[in-house]
């Protein structure tokens, strides 16, 4: 019987859940962002980012992240105590954006006080932009004395690598005209939480999932660099993974409203779908 699980520790779009000018708007007339902030509300969403712990060969249990955005503090403070996650052993990017790579410097936390360094996989574009968005967590002789993150950069390609024992099949998507993020394969799971289209070749890698997590921004209005809800559904129904939970949403969705729905068409069409909450916990075969 294993103990692998997944982790969400957001599944909100990059400017979080809820919007502070919603909050602050007179008179109120946001539904959702007003809930966001009772404790407890599954309508909190931090930037997208999910844990997976399994064993590694050892048998130790690891912690690798998928992503630590500008909210990822916010995750960690909330999330690490409840699950029991004590060390922080390695994390992979999906792509540059802020909400993907802003919390870089707070991994700090962990090479100051727990373990050496951590493990940082991520592409040769990826590295440039940390080079000059992080400078000082690359070229660590121009920090201030007092301890930054210090990152073990692993460079990947689109080639699956391997992390503590564990094959990471990267999933190339496009997120936007211009930017290409990459999804991950581990397992019976997908991943992609940036994506506006699936390249065919990529698309081969991501059937029979058991889990497929996907991109659904907002309800309508298309975006550009993400799937709204109509498209994301349009891409389960492509991939029929047995299970799919949706992830990168802003406030247009109210959580239990939203989901409600969504249980419809399970009924209808067998499409077994919902939207992700943070710190919602799934065990998984890995
Ligand atoms: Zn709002
Ligand atoms: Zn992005």
């Amino acid at each position: 019987m294993s103990d692998s699980e997944i982790v969400f520790l957001g599944t909100g779009t990059s400017e979080g859940v809820p919007r502070v000018s919603c909050l602050t708007r007179q008179p109120v007339t946001c539904r959702v962002c007003p809930d966001a902030i009772q404790p407890g509300s599954p309508n909190r969403r931090r930037n997208t980012s999910l844990l997976i712990r399994y064993r590694s060969p050892e048998g130790d249990l690891k912690n690798v992240a998928i992503d630590v955005g500008k909210f990822f503090y916010h995750s960690a403070i909330e999330w690490f105590p409840k699950v029991g996650v004590t060390t922080l052993d390695g994390v992979i990017l999906t792509h540059q954006h802020a909400d993907a790579v802003g919390g870089l410097d707070d991994l700090r936390d962990w090479t100051n006080n727990v373990q050496k360094a951590i493990p940082l996989y991520l592409r040769q574009s990826e590295m440039d932009h940390v080079g000059k968005a992080f400078y000082w967590l690359v070229d660590t002789s121009l920090a201030s004395p007092g301890g930054v993150s210090k990152l073990d950069f692993q460079i990947i390609d689109e080639k699956p690598f391997d992390v503590f024992g564990l094959t990471i099949t990267p999933l190339p998507v496009d997120h936007g005209p211009r930017t290409m993020a990459f999804g991950y394969r581990f397992g019976d799971v997908v991943y992609v939480s940036d994506a506006s289209g699936i390249p065919d070749a990529t698309a081969e890698l991501m059937n029979d999932a058991e889990l497929m997590v996907m991109d659904a921004l907002r309800p309508a209005h298309p975006h550009g660099s993400h799937f709204i809800l109509e498209e994301a559904l349009e891409q389960l129904r492509r991939f029929t993974p047995k299970r799919a939970l949706l992830v990168d949403m802003t406030h247009d969705f109210d959580h239990v409203s939203t989901n409600v729905e969504l249980a419809k068409l399970k009924e209808s069409e067998g499409l077994d779908v919902q939207l992700a909450y943070d710190g919602q916990r799934i065990p998984v075969e890995l």
